[in-house]
């Protein structure tokens, strides 16, 4: 179906999709992010599937964006947008901000109001851009062995685009996740509700599939009402506006960081801080010559 992406049926009732694109740590460029919204389309449309986890190959969940990545506005062309933010190609803020609103935010939040039910299965490291994945599922189950990373302030920004860390954590631990870019285990995430089970790692896909296969004998209609209204109810308590806002400062720091150094982030922070959080594999990470978005 693609290249950076698998799509699996399992057994009745679920689909799996899987990034496969260990060799970078399923790094995120914009052909996995749009492959991975075409898998979910598919999910979405099959209506035997009831649950699609989103799973992934390797050894870590996801390192973030690919900072490696050139031409994002030819790569960003050859796909449908999912939202009509299309002005990449203009000067300054206004292009940069229409690329993050269609690839980041506009594509999270897209996965968030699936109607079906979305279950991620993650392992290893899952950094800044991996929450963005991750989060927007319904559940999360995590292999002892996870990591939950935000490294985003050492590279001059608060917090990736689709700021959901005050609701997935509360204020305090958002806070301290994002100030000191130190990992949240798998444990300590559990504890603070933003994930529902930790399993060894080797039982990860079968305890995952288990829970897909449990909700997959529920009424469809009964497990999409839930979702909206667990949903619905963060919604009124004011998500939306203020991820709104959130992205608005992620884009002022950006400016910030064009006018100072001529980079849309701190370049000081670049190589120290993904050093810090991600290997793709066994290899050093390759600091970028010039750091995207
Ligand atoms: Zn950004």
């Amino acid at each position: 179906m693609s290249d950076y992406i698998l799509y699996e049926k399992p057994e009745s009732g679920i689909a799996r999709i899987v990034l496969n694109r260990p060799d970078t740590a399923n790094a995120q460029d914009t052909q996995l992010l749009y492959e991975l919204n075409e898998a979910f389309n598919r999910a979405s449309r099959e209506d035997d599937v009831r649950v699609i986890i989103l799973a992934a190959n390797g050894k870590h969940f996801s390192s973030g964006h690919d900072m490696r990545e050139r031409n994002h506005h030819d790569n960003q062309e050859r796909y449908t947008p999912v939202t009509p933010c299309c002005q990449h190609r203009r000067a300054g803020a206004e292009g940069r901000m229409s690329r993050e609103e269609e690839l980041y935010t506009g594509l999270s939040e897209r996965w968030r109001n699936i109607p079906k039910i979305t279950i991620a299965a993650v392992q290893g490291k899952c950094v800044s851009g991996g929450l963005m994945l991750c989060w927007p599922c319904d559940l999360i189950v995590a292999s002892d062995d996870a990591q939950f990373m935000e490294v985003t302030v050492a590279l001059g920004i608060a917090g990736v685009e689709w700021f959901a860390h005050p609701w997935e954590m509360g204020t305090r631990k958002a806070k301290e996740m994002l100030l000191t870019g130190e990992p949240l285990s798998a444990e300590d995430a559990r504890q603070l509700g933003m994930v529902n089970r930790v399993v060894p790692r080797a039982e990860l896909e079968d305890a995952t599939l288990a829970l897909a296969r449990k909700i997959a004998l529920q009424p469809t209609m009964a497990t999409k009402m839930v979702k909206l209204a667990v949903n619905g109810t963060v919604d009124a308590q004011g998500r939306h506006a203020a991820m709104q806002n959130a992205f608005a400062l992620h884009q002022l720091a950006h400016s910030h960081w064009m006018e100072v150094a001529g980079l849309p982030i701190n370049p000081d922070g670049v190589h120290a801080s993904v050093k810090k959080s991600i290997t793709a594999g066994d290899e050093p990470y390759r600091a970028p010559a010039k750091p995207a978005g």
